[in-house]
């Protein structure tokens, strides 16, 4: 298995994406090594709290990450979609970004009351996604054990906003 050290290597700072000021985190040249690749599921995995009865992972990069950890662990996967993508009965959830607002959805039977959830994302910023992700299991009366992603970026403090949120719980293999 790759150690962290190799799968940081694997994942290429872009510099101005998607607009100027922003360093971008490509992760598709981690995604094209299989050891590399492989290695960071193992390494989610590892993270993951015992007991975890569902996965649930945001669109799209999120799904890449999410869906192998749920096979992995023997549970259930649920996704979270942009609005209009889901075609049963939805629920929503709103965040402000520094420019705009962002609405995630999910199936309305998503989630069993009382589920113990993993929320897996690959890159956790400012937290919005993972937060009102949160929200949303919540409102189906889901517990989030743990919000796990592959690289967090420590600068934009997602991790606050998500222990303001009540999710005290936050790993990141990078
Ligand atoms: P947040 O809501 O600001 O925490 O942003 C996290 C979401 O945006 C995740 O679903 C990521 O897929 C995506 N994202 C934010 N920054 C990056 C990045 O640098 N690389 C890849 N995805 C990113």
């Amino acid at each position: 298995t790759a150690g962290s050290g190799a799968l940081d290597a694997l994942i290429v700072d872009v510099p101005d994406f998607p607009k100027p000021g922003i360093a971008f985190k490509d992760i598709t040249p981690l995604l094209a090594d299989p050891a590399g690749y492989a290695g960071a599921i193992e390494g989610l995995v590892a993270l993951a709290p015992a007991g975890i009865d569902l996965v649930v992972g945001m669109e799209a990069r999120g799904f890449l990450f999410a869906a192998p950890v749920a096979l992995r662990l023997g549970v259930g996967f649920a996704p979270v979609r942009k609005p209009g993508k889901l075609p049963r009965t939805t629920v929503a959830a709103s965040y402000t970004l520094e420019y705009r607002s962002e609405t995630l959805t999910m199936h309305a039977d998503a989630v069993r009351p009382g589920q113990r959830v993993l929320v897996v994302d690959d890159v956790l910023a400012t937290g919005g996604t993972a937060r009102a992700t949160a929200d949303l299991v919540a409102g189906l009366g889901g517990e989030v054990v743990a919000v796990v992603v592959l690289m967090e970026l420590g600068y934009l403090d997602g991790r606050a906003t998500l222990h303001a949120a009540g999710l005290t719980d936050v790993r990141a293999l990078l």
